[in-house]
């Protein structure tokens, strides 16, 4: 079934054309619909499209994210005047702040909204930039695993009267803690993929159900069904971003949650051919691509970098720099 859907897919891709970008994600064994031992050398060719880089989303900062509830909700406000505040995610915010959130701390991850803005929908659904559960269960036959998963997805309260100033509405904690690591998921598979590594494994430890026993623990093919996941979770969040006009009433639909620009950022980096690097300063270990704080917004060196931004590369300047008189003057 699940082959069958990735074929028919495949087939109705033009076969050529300005406005495909095809890559091979790679060059074994692919075979529909038989065992992987079986199959003869092809290739699984993906397309991108646009093949650019889309411009950068604002996001809406909400400094007022309360956790209530002891840790199980947020209580937020937002403004209600139209247009509302906007900032840009910073550059590969997708592997940086977004990856250094605690999940197992509320208050961390409300400290990020706070930040950069609102991970899930705002409205009636707060999982509307993930996969239809409903839909995984009709397309593979698999039982959504997590108990709480459907209460996730439970209607937002609007606590009444609304102030007049700024919206009031709250969301499950779990469901925000969801998408950071919906979007950990794809950034690890990503970057298992850019270092020819096993492109299964985020998947087995995202440890969705769906995922573990529907489509990885019992599939021939755990690797092509990794891929298959990965689009379609990366896809469902990049339907959001079409030509639109927003207007002051009923924009909703059309406003981008902080975790689809995230997942923009990561589709971003997937067409300019980016791969992930490990900062050279000691203390700081993080995974980037351009060096921030080098050069003018969006004018990146990426060759010769070493560090994810000039306060590590000068931290790690001094540190040498320490070391060096230490061992002239012992
Ligand atoms: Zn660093």
């Amino acid at each position: 079934m699940l082959m069958g859907l990735v074929l028919a897919n495949l087939t109705h891709l033009p076969a050529g054309g300005t406005l495909l970008a095809m890559n091979v994600i790679r060059r074994e064994s692919l075979a529909w619909g038989a065992p992987a031992t079986s199959v003869p050398t092809a290739t699984i060719p993906y397309y991108a499209w646009p093949r650019q880089p889309l411009p950068d989303v604002l996001v809406e900062p909400l400094p007022d994210v309360e956790v209530v509830d002891g840790g199980a909700r947020f209580k937020i406000k937002a403004s209600k005047v139209f247009p509302f505040p906007e900032t840009c995610l910073p550059d590969e915010a997708f592997a940086r702040e977004a990856l250094e959130v605690d999940l197992a701390d509320p208050a961390s991850i409300a400290a990020f909204m706070s930040e950069f803005g609102l991970l899930t929908d705002r409205g009636g659904y707060p999982l509307r930039a993930l996969p239809d559960p409903m839909k995984v269960e009709t397309l593979f036959g698999v039982r959504r695993g997590r108990p709480d998963y459907a209460s996730l997805g439970a209607p937002s309260e609007w606590p009444s009267p609304q102030p007049p100033d700024f919206f009031v509405f709250i969301i499950p904690a779990e469901a925000a803690a969801e998408h950071l690591r919906v979007l950990r998921t794809l950034v690890g598979h990503w970057r298992a993929h850019t270092d020819g590594g096993d492109v299964t494994k985020p998947w087995t430890e995202f440890g969705y159900d769906l995922v573990t026993r529907g489509l990885l623990r019992e599939s021939h093919w755990p690797e092509e069904s990794a891929w298959f996941l990965f689009s379609w979770y990366l896809n469902t969040a990049l339907e959001v971003f079409h030509a639109h006009l927003a207007l002051p009433w009923g924009i909703f639909p059309s406003t981008p949650t902080t975790y689809q620009a995230l997942c923009l950022q990561l589709f971003n980096h997937i067409v300019e051919g980016a791969g992930f690097r490990i900062c050279a300063n000691e203390t700081c270990g993080r995974f980037f691509w351009r060096q921030r704080g080098r050069a003018k917004y969006r004018q990146f060196h990426t060759t010769g970098v070493r560090y994810c931004s000039r306060t590590c590369a000068r931290a790690q300047a001094a540190r040498e720099l320490r070391r060096r008189k230490k061992g002239a003057s012992t």
